[in-house]
């Protein structure tokens, strides 16, 4: 019988891997760049300390991309819905799944980029898997095609720690029959706010803004203010959460400071994500601005340490409003892989308008 204390290893065989690209990231954008690269001939490996799509991974269940199926989908292949409308969460990992079988592309998972060091050809790329094995992999280039949504932000406030809170709605049946405040005021707490309702749930909302924000997407505002309106929804506009309690929180009037303690028994923030730059600091990557956009030539997406690319939402660093997303970054993916072989970068396309948010 084995011991507790064994500790079984076999042999990794991709402990040390060579090839001509290494992609971190293996969202929307980081697929694409390697569909086409594989184009151009230029082999690449696609590392995400994720799942295929984390980022989508983690949309709530069920939920619709705000953009039409033809403007996020990628390498050219189309992204087909059963009854053309926005594609859902799991109807676009499904379609990314199927880009990376199409072109059979390799791509790692739930394996974490540390550490990316020059070498005398390129660069070293160093990663921890899941498991917790240490590999490296050697390239002549390396594409930070990391997102721009690492961490969520948080309140900073008393309680925020208490299990009653959390930042992701996932499945919003959990919240049936239960007191809920979402905080936050732009689309995820806009959309959240309506799933929770209809699961059951008694939805309050606090947001510092007066009003509900303006930029929420154009289908979802109305029937939000509706709901406020009828007073299926409360809505707590001017407030700003101070502390949470074990079935309260205490929010502040942001017009004269008073106080008020409004009762729940969970809390929801939607209050938006941060960067984690850390791979482009050690780089030494040139970062502007106070997002810590990473500055770089935007004919072929190199930073300012050459051989280092950016690609997809990574470019803006943490996107307070949202300027770069999948439909504006399809480009970087081309721009990269004309650069890898010399040849001019491809115009910006011409994207159909849409009506304003
Ligand atoms: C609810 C919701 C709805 C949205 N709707 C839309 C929409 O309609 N249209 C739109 O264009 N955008 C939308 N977005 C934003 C969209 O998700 C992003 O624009 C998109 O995911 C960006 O793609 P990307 O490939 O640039 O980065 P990401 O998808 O963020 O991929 C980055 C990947 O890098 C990995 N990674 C990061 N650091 C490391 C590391 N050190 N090692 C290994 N891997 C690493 C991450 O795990 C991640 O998988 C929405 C976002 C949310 C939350």
């Amino acid at each position: 019988m084995a011991s507790e204390n064994t500790s079984p290893t076999l042999p990794d065989p991709q402990a040390d891997t060579t090839v001509q690209v290494v992609i971190i990231g293996a969202g929307p954008i980081g697929i694409e760049t390697a569909v086409e690269l594989q184009r151009r001939g230029i082999d690449s490996i696609n590392i995400d300390r994720g799942p295929l799509g984390a980022q989508i991974f983690d949309f709530p269940p069920q939920s619709r991309w705000f953009s039409g199926p033809e403007r996020i989908s990628i390498g050219g292949v189309p992204l087909e819905t059963v009854a053309q409308e926005k594609a859902t969460r799991e109807d676009y990992l499904a379609y990314l799944r199927s880009v990376v079988r199409q072109f059979d592309l390799a791509v790692r998972t739930f394996e974490s980029v540390e550490e990316v060091t020059p070498a005398d050809d390129g660069f070293v790329v160093r990663t921890r898997t899941a498991g917790g094995l240490l590999r490296s992999i050697r390239a002549q280039r390396v594409i930070l095609a990391v997102g721009g949504t690492a961490t969520t932000r948080r309140l900073g406030v008393p309680g925020e720690d208490r299990a009653i809170v959390s930042d992701a709605l996932g499945e919003p049946h959990r919240y049936f029959g239960r007191r809920v405040l979402v905080v936050g005021g732009k689309n995820s707490a806009a959309e959240s706010a309506i799933r929770l309702w209809r699961a059951g749930a008694e939805v309050t909302i606090s947001y510092r803004g007066d009003e509900l924000h303006p930029r929420i997407k154009y289908w979802i505002r109305p029937e939000l203010a509706s709901c406020i309106r009828s007073g299926l929804i409360t809505a707590r506009f001017g407030t700003r959460v101070v502390a949470i309690g074990p079935n309260a929180v205490t929010l502040e009037r942001l017009a004269d400071g008073s106080r008020f303690d409004e009762p729940t028994d969970d809390v929801l923030l939607q209050i938006g994500f941060e960067a984690d730059g850390s791979l482009f600091e050690a780089l030494g990557c040139e970062l502007v601005g106070p997002n810590k956009a990473v500055f770089h030539d935007p004919g072929t997406m190199e930073t300012s340490i050459p051989g280092i690319h950016v690609a997809g939402t990574a470019v803006n660093g943490t996107q307070g409003r949202y300027e770069v997303y999948v439909e504006n970054a399809h480009i970087h993916a081309k721009r990269i892989a004309a650069a890898m072989i010399g040849d001019p970068p491809p115009p910006d396309p011409i994207l159909p308008e849409l009506p304003e948010a």
